[in-house]
């Protein structure tokens, strides 16, 4: 399905090869607090070391913003990847990413080793896609390989602008797998295909409903978003999250579905609370009404048992799930029910259960389910808009197998 070289198709013995890994880690204190990014990148490396390459590592980390900023380094990165692999990975520290340590360490490589760059978003041209930046990093290098998915949404220097001043850009395996299933899912799945969306905003997820509406068999709505969707049958919500600019959307979302005869669920019940709980965690009052008798003064902040009870019914019988975004406010423990509930579903299933990045990957992950998927994404804006069906720069810009 993916007409792209991979890099089982290249030769890298004795070769630089510039390697675009997402190590985007979350960090505190200088550790790195969830190192799932950094393990997903490790099949790749390996597979280049392996090879006889001269490995070129480079990645961005958080919103630097053009700037140097120290504690953005990604120096702790190199150290904990040196531990991963088991051998060196020489840091080059240059502010402007490719400078003399970079230039000196590269031309000093064996085959076999690795050096990792500075952090690409300290040069303000990274997210440009400005032409000098992407030609100093392809100056580095004779191959590219782009194995991060987590960016593959945006065309910046260190995954498009790059390749287009190299001869060959392979796509690693993880990117290559994130294809796999997102794309078998959503192009070729097999079926029932069930859908669930969750999350904040309707407004984030406008296209993605409209595309997987299309392609599935059945969508589930949850989380923030159903309240506009509510509304939009007429109910009243309270202070419920509402975006009152796609009630219309809404409704004509609910006609769709009715047109193509595709089943789409809304909650039935809803755990409604006062106020937003502040901080996240609070203890807080709650109480479980039905969808259509939320009282003027709560807002529904997770679906109810009677929900959670048809979701996780509905789901019994799938045979690929895809989801995207938390059933309710997941980060505090009494509204986390639901998206425990329907995370537990997929759990039990035997379809396949594929978990869009972001927001859902993290609640899987803290909820203790993430190894009872068969994939979670690590790539929350890129899953977001492969779901939606768009085509991503990062993607496209790797060279095609024929
Ligand atoms: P998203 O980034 O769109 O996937 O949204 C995830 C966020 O939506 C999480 O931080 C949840 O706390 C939040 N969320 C889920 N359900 C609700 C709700 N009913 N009201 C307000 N926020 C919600």
């Amino acid at each position: 399905m993916l007409n792209k070289m991979t890099v089982d198709d290249i030769q890298v013995k004795g070769k630089r090869v510039l390697c675009r890994c997402d190590f985007n880690v979350p960090l505190k204190d200088g550790k790195i607090t969830d190192e799932n990014r950094l393990t997903a990148s490790l099949p790749t490396i390996r597979k280049l070391v392996k090879d006889g390459g001269k490995v070129i590592l480079c990645s961005h980390l958080g919103k630097p913003k053009g700037k140097v900023v120290p504690e953005l380094s990604l120096a702790p990165v190199a150290k904990r990847l040196s531990e991963l692999l088991g051998q060196e990975v020489k840091f080059a520290a240059d502010p402007e990413v490719v400078g003399p340590n970079a230039k000196k360490a590269v031309s000093e490589m064996k085959d076999g080793d690795i050096v990792l760059l500075e952090n690409t978003r300290f040069r303000e041209e990274e997210t440009k896609n400005g032409e000098k930046f992407s030609k100093e990093l392809a100056s580095l290098c004779d191959i590219f390989v782009d194995d991060a998915f987590g960016t593959a949404h945006r065309a910046h220097c260190s995954n498009v602008g790059v390749a287009q001043f190299t001869q060959v850009t392979a796509v690693g395996y993880l990117m290559e797998k994130e294809i796999r299933f997102l794309g078998n899912a959503v192009e070729n799945p097999v079926r029932p295909f069930i859908a669930i969306l969750g999350g904040a905003k309707v407004a984030d997820k406008l296209n993605v409903i409209s595309n997987l509406l299309e392609k599935c068999d059945t969508l589930i709505i949850g989380g923030g978003m159903a309240y506009t969707f509510l509304k939009a049958k007429g109910y009243g919500i309270g202070t419920s999250l509402c975006d009152d600019t796609k009630v219309d959307y809404c409704k004509e979302m609910m006609e769709k579905a009715e047109k193509l005869g595709k089943k789409l669920y809304l909650p039935v019940d809803t755990v409604v609370t006062a106020q937003f709980p502040d901080p996240i965690d609070a203890k807080i009052e709650t109480w479980t009404v039905d969808a259509d008798k939320i009282p003027d003064d709560k807002m529904g902040m997770d679906i109810g048992p009677k929900t959670r009870e048809l979701y996780a019914d509905a789901v019994k019988n799938a045979k690929t799930v895809v989801w995207n975004g938390p059933m309710g406010v997941f980060e505090n423990p009494i509204l986390a029910e639901g998206t425990i509930a329907v995370a537990q579903a997929l759990a039990d299933t035997d379809a396949t259960t594929i978990i869009g990045g972001g927001d859902s990957a993290a609640a899987v992950n803290q909820l203790g389910f993430a190894d009872k998927m068969t994939h979670i994404s690590t790539g929350g804006g890129a899953s977001l808009e492969f779901l939606e069906g768009k085509e991503l720069p990062g993607v496209a810009a790797a060279t095609d197998k024929d």
